[in-house]
């Protein structure tokens, strides 16, 4: 068996996960602009309000109360992910799966750890807790800070979508490494970034992606932002992985768990 992807497929981000630990929080890219480059993906909003989930062409604003609206096509990103996702890997997940060992279970799906995956999971879900960042005010404090105004959300007994990317360790200074996932239930009115679940019965699909198309932010905020501090590994554990159960700083030890 090949272990390799066969196809060639773009990946697209706007600016740097290590801006937003940084507290650059205003973009310059608007949605209308990004729903130019993918159909499928996630991200943040200016003033780090709420998460984004883009499922078939339309991007969600998904709020710290866990309500999701349709975003306004001129609202402003400051990170996002996004590609045109094509199924190209899928399976039936195993009944009853928790996120801990659905993970192991998407490895096993991967034909190598060393490429992108865009990753939809489609089921329901007796529980999903998610986590919502809240609009900051300027001066912005760092990400580490911000997400302390955080509200965790339960939803239980429901359909849904879980939206993201498993990116690999060696981009941790780009992207969140592991998994990084967020969740919109079938109705479209609530969601928010993923800590946990357990998928009852449901879909997986994989969409490799062997090319990252970047864009970096033309602002003086971006242009003087610190992207490479030493403690990156502990602020993404603070930030991506809040209320996981898991203390290690290590995000090499984190991936599993994620
Ligand atoms: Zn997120």
């Amino acid at each position: 068996m090949n272990d390799s992807p066969v196809t060639r497929h773009t990946i697209f981000q706007n600016s740097l996960m290590s801006a937003l630990l940084d507290g650059i929080y205003d973009g310059e890219m608007t949605v209308g602009e990004l729903l130019g480059k993918g159909n499928f993906g996630l991200g943040t909003f200016d003033a780090l309000d709420g998460e984004m989930v883009i499922i078939d062409g339309i991007c969600y604003q998904l709020r710290h109360d866990g309500t999701a609206t349709r975003a306004d096509l001129e609202q402003r990103s400051p990170y996002s992910v996004c590609t045109n996702f094509v199924p190209r890997i899928s399976r039936t997940a195993p009944q009853n799966i928790r996120r801990s060992e659905l993970s192991a279970f998407i490895d096993e799906m991967t034909p190598s750890a060393n490429y992108m995956y865009a990753v939809r999971i489609t089921g329901t879900f007796s529980d999903v807790t998610t986590r919502t960042v809240v609009r900051q005010n300027k001066p912005y404090p760092p990400m580490t800070e911000a997400v302390g105004d955080d509200a965790e959300q339960h939803f239980t007994d429901v359909s849904g979508i879980i939206a993201g990317f498993r990116t690999p360790i060696y981009e941790k200074n780009i992207s969140v490494p592991g998994c990084h996932v967020h969740f919109i239930d079938d109705d479209r009115t609530s969601g928010g970034h993923v800590l946990d679940f357990t998928l009852v019965e449901g879909r997986i699909e994989l969409c490799p992606g062997t090319d990252l198309n970047l864009r970096l932010p033309l602002t003086s905020a971006f242009s003087n932002a610190n992207l490479d501090p030493e403690d990156l590994d502990a602020q993404l554990h603070a930030t991506e992985v809040k209320g996981g159960g898991t203390s290690a700083a290590s995000v090499h030890a984190e991936r599993d768990a994620r």
